[in-house]
């Protein structure tokens, strides 16, 4: 019995050989394909990627510009003002109306990237009555009355808070010509 037994493994031992490099092979063309799909994914998301990074460049590259076209309006209305003694106060006034007739401080559209915005805060200034914690002197400020003289404490915003107020600039109409 023995004998037979060893005799049998040697007549199989090369089909046991065979079944299991040909398991492989198919197990190594698989890893193959999934390898190749898996290289092609990489490169569509780094197209993705890329295509991305381009855009969302060209969007801030496009906010910026337009916040310096606003500073540049701004002062050319800071210096229609100078010696009348009409000044709307001495924040920047940051947007204005289609129509160009009203001007306004405080947030407005090209803050819309911030996490923090939404849309009743359009027009919005912060008055913090400790100046340290101010970050945006576009549009907080230490004190409101100075920085805009039409402006209203916003209900919305001001529930609960102690540390920032909220006003809201009603706008400030300017003749440019
Ligand atoms: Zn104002």
């Amino acid at each position: 019995m023995e004998i037979l037994s060893t005799d049998l493994v040697y007549y199989l031992l090369p089909i046991i050989i065979m079944v299991a490099s040909s398991r492989l092979i198919i197990i190594k063309n698989n890893l193959d394909i999934i390898n190749k799909e898996l290289k092609q994914n990489i490169k569509d998301l780094q197209e993705q990627l890329r295509e991305e990074a381009l855009h969302s460049d060209k969007k801030i590259t496009g906010l910026i510009n337009s916040n310096v076209i606003l500073r540049e309006e701004n002062n050319l209305l800071l210096n229609k003002y100078e010696g009348k003694n009409i000044s709307p106060g001495n924040g920047p006034l940051r947007y204005k109306d289609e129509n160009g007739v009203f001007y306004y401080h405080g947030i407005g559209h090209i803050e819309k990237h911030y996490r923090w915005w939404k849309p009743e805060k359009n027009h919005a200034i912060i008055e913090y009555k400790d100046t340290k914690k101010i970050q945006f002197p576009d549009w907080e400020t230490g004190n409101v009355k100075e920085f805009c003289n039409n402006c209203i404490p916003s209900q919305k915003l001001n529930k609960n808070r102690r540390v920032k107020f909220y006003y809201i600039c009603q706008g400030h109409k300017i003749k440019t010509h």
